[in-house]
Order: C-alpha cells, then structure tokens, then sequence
C-alpha cells in the first residue's frame, strides 16, 4: 500500500534494525482515515471468501480489526491479555512471548464468540516473530472455525513471523513488507500484499 510505505519512509522511528516505532500514526495516535483505509484494503484482499468474523489481540491490533469488520461487514473479536472479572466463562487460552515487551503472557478469546460455524480473518498491526499471530491461529484452530488468511499492516520480513504462518498453510497478506531498515533508510519488498 503506497501511501503507508510513504508514511512509515516519513514518519516512521527506527529504533533498531530490528524495532521500528510508528505510534503518530499507526499504534498510539492513529490516523483513523488512513486506519479505515488499511480495512478496505484487507476487505478488497479478502472479500468474498465468506469472512464471519475479524479476529486480532489488544491493543494495537484493535483500529485495524474493527476496520476490517467495517469493510466485511462483519463484528470484530479481540483477544485480551489479561483475564478480566467479567471474564468468568470458559475461554480459548494460548500462551504468547512478546517480542517488544521481552515477557511472557496469555492470550484469551471467550468460547461464545468463536466457534466451527465461523470463517475467520486474523489482522494485526505488526508481523514480526509471530507469536502473537501463532498464538491466535492456535486458539481458532481449537474452536473448530475456519481461517481464512492472516492481514497485518507492516510485516518486518527479515523476521520469521511469515515463515512461521506459511508453514502451517496461512495465507498471509501484508500491506508495507519490510527487507531491511536502518535509521534513515527503510527497505521494502517489491509486490504488494503477499
Ligand atoms: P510478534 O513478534 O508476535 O509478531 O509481534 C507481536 C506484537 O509486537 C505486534 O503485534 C506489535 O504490536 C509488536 N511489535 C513487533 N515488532 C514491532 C515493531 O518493530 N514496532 C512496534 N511498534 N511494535 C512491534
């Protein structure tokens, strides 16, 4: 998606060759045009494939997901990472390893609101070890329902995450992927949303 690969070349931190810091426009003040756009491209992506429901993890997944769900038309699920009260019934839990935290913790998606009758698409903000992104393919496994493919916004390719998901047979479709990146200077993959 051109106009993200602009923003991340323009405004994007590169922390490290591996940490990339978008949060005036992506993870912690959102641009809710450009937010509403990256759904419509996931729902061009991934329309017509018989999408029930839009599945990612708080937080920084949350404005992508819902997007999505406005452009499929259909409700949106976020994981939590932490048990709530209100959360008492039964769950589908994965243990997930936090790439940017350094720490261990779970993941939770309530039972009543993922099932076998659901085809699934899974959005994040990032790709980049894939645990977080493993770990919920993990929790739709369990519930029986179909995925349907996995759309993140920025893919960080030097990292395995894709790998991880194409070898369980994921269809991953990432809008700005990644090859390299060092302070001043990012590197994109050519093709789009592969
Ligand atoms: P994973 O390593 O499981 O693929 O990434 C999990 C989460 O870590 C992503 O959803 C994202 O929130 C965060 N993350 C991973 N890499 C980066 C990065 O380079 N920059 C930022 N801002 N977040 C990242």
């Amino acid at each position: 998606m051109q106009e993200l690969k602009e923003r991340i070349r323009r405004e994007g931190q590169i922390l490290s060759e591996t940490v990339l810091k978008v949060d005036s426009f992506l993870n912690h003040q959102v641009d809710t045009e450009l937010a509403l756009r990256i759904g419509r491209e996931f729902g061009q992506r991934f329309g017509g494939r018989g999408v029930t429901k839009v599945l990612t993890v708080e937080a920084s997944g949350i404005q992508f997901a819902m997007a999505a769900g406005i452009a499929l038309r259909v409700p949106f699920v976020y994981a939590k990472k932490k048990k709530a009260i209100t959360q008492g019934e039964a769950v589908y839990a994965a243990p997930v390893y936090s790439f940017t935290r350094r720490e261990a913790y779970q993941i939770s998606i309530a039972e009543k609101y993922l099932g076998p009758s659901d085809r699934v698409l899974i959005v994040d903000d990032f790709l980049a070890t894939g645990a977080a992104l493993v770990g919920l393919a993990d929790i739709v496994e369990r519930s029986g329902a179909v995925l349907v493919g996995v759309g993140c916004v920025i893919e960080k390719s030097f990292q395995e995450g894709r790998f991880l998901l194409e070898e369980r047979g994921i269809e991953v479709c990432s809008l700005a992927r990644i090859v390299s990146m060092k302070p001043g200077e990012v590197q994109f993959a050519g093709e789009e949303c592969n």
